[in-house]
């Protein structure tokens, strides 16, 4: 499949070093030349990761690194600042349209920093927080003692039901009526299924709750309508650009007019300095992108494939949560293969199948072992690869883990990472 000059196309892997890295730093450039190689010789499954297209690389590299500017387009601290202006008001709008929303702030420099300026915007320091809890599928930015959520807000936990992996809005609705929560924070990191905003929306109504949408893992469903959007719901939604959304790592918040002033207040100054201005303007870039056809179309295939890996390896014997997936994203009990999580991915990365373990909804296994597997076909269909790519994935997974020949399939892997290198 070639689709190097495609606008989505892979970055090409054979990446080399510059010169004037080369020069300068030969370490370095040798690390780098080495990741490329890793990278081009294995299969990117990380739920989170993704390959970033080549305009928004450029973008990332281009004049605005050097540029300093602390504030808003408009109310700068720094001279100079008209061009950059005009690229962040460029991002701000892509946002807006793409996003449908009132107000976007493209300053967080990860979805993390984007959760701190949303709370910093609704909360104070004790206030009561209902979220997805960590066990279930929460991310560390909604209550993890060791993250700075944790430490200063009261969070309250939520789950999915035992039987069926799914959020249990009645068991929702109770706790909010119980701890009364300054607000409620929908979605997470490992949940495989659509969220219902507007049963999330009706709940915080019920007891005067703003609503956070946790929506960085699935931005680029959002953006290419696969799934539904939070934005008409949620008082701010956090959303990320490196994912799914193909752009710089990097966050990004949106809300609403009423609220437009406070969110940015609570990005600069109250959490960060200086915008990184590089990222800001790729940003731009990958929201443009976000909105063609095109992109639509690999997200469609995006979850197309996941659905046909979730397939393969239940055939395979492997238990996906919820039975399936409606994202890019699959977990999976892989305890009935006879491994804990964090020995299939041990095994899977000696094989060049690069995922994640995962602890699952009531996993009866240790916080260091756990029982689950946790994966994402963001990159893979990004290098080209469909269903049926994704389904052999599966059968490869699933083999590996059932005791089959590391050697053989590992040189299958390579073979797929050769064949879908970048296009
Ligand atoms: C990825 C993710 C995060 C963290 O993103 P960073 O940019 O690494 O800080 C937070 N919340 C959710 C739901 C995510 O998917």
């Amino acid at each position: 499949m070639t689709v190097t000059n495609a606008p989505h196309a892979a970055r090409a892997v054979d990446w080399k070093a510059p010169d004037a890295l080369l020069r300068a730093d030969p370490e370095l450039a040798d690390l780098l030349t080495g990741e490329a190689v890793r990278r081009a010789e294995s299969l990117q499954l990380l739920a989170g990761e993704n390959v970033t297209s080549p305009a928004v690389l450029a973008a990332l590299g281009g004049p605005l690194i050097d540029k300093y500017a602390e504030g808003y387009p408009g109310r700068r601290h720094h001279s100079g600042c008209s061009l950059a202006d005009a690229a962040e008001l460029l991002a701000v709008d892509r946002a807006e349209r793409l996003f449908a929303a009132d107000h976007a702030n493209v300053q967080p420099r990860s979805a993390t920093s984007a959760m701190l300026a949303a709370y910093a915007a609704l909360l104070k320091p004790g206030d009561v927080v209902l979220a997805m809890s960590l066990e279930h599928g929460g991310h560390l930015s909604c209550g993890s003692r060791a993250n700075f959520s944790g430490r200063w807000f009261d969070f309250i936990g939520y789950g999915v039901h035992e039987q069926d992996g799914l959020i249990d809005l009645d068991q929702v609705r109770e706790l909010a009526r119980l701890h009364r929560p300054k607000a409620i924070i929908a979605g997470g990191i490992s949940y495989p299924r659509l969220v219902d905003w507007a049963g999330f929306r009706k709940i915080a109504d019920e007891v005067d709750a703003y609503l956070i949408a946790s929506a960085a893992q699935i931005t680029g469903l959002v953006a290419g309508g696969a799934a539904p959007s939070p934005v008409p719901y949620a008082d701010v939604t956090v959303a990320a650009t490196h994912k799914l959304l193909r752009g710089p790592r990097g966050g990004l918040l949106l809300c609403t007019a009423e609220l437009a002033d406070r969110v940015d207040r609570a990005v600069f100054p109250f959490t960060q300095g200086g915008a990184a201005m590089n990222e800001v303007a790729g940003k731009a870039v990958a929201l443009a992108q976000a909105g063609t056809p095109e992109f639509s179309a690999y997200i469609r295939r995006v979850v197309d494939s996941a659905r046909s890996l979730a397939g393969a390896l239940q055939r395979g014997g492997a238990r996906p949560m919820t039975g399936g997936t409606d994202t890019h994203l699959v977990t999976a009990d892989v305890s009935p293969l006879g491994v804990t999580g964090v020995e299939a991915e041990r095994r899977c990365a000696a094989a060049g199948l690069m995922l994640g373990k995962c602890a699952l909804p009531y996993d009866p296994a240790p916080a260091a072992e756990t029982s689950g597997i946790r994966l994402g076909t963001g990159a893979v269909v990004a290098q080209g690869m469909g269903e049926s790519e994704l389904a052999e994935v599966g059968e490869l997974i699933t083999a590996l883990l059932s005791g089959g020949d590391q050697a053989r399939i590992g040189a299958r892997v390579r073979e797929l990472a050769g064949a879908f290198a970048g296009g």
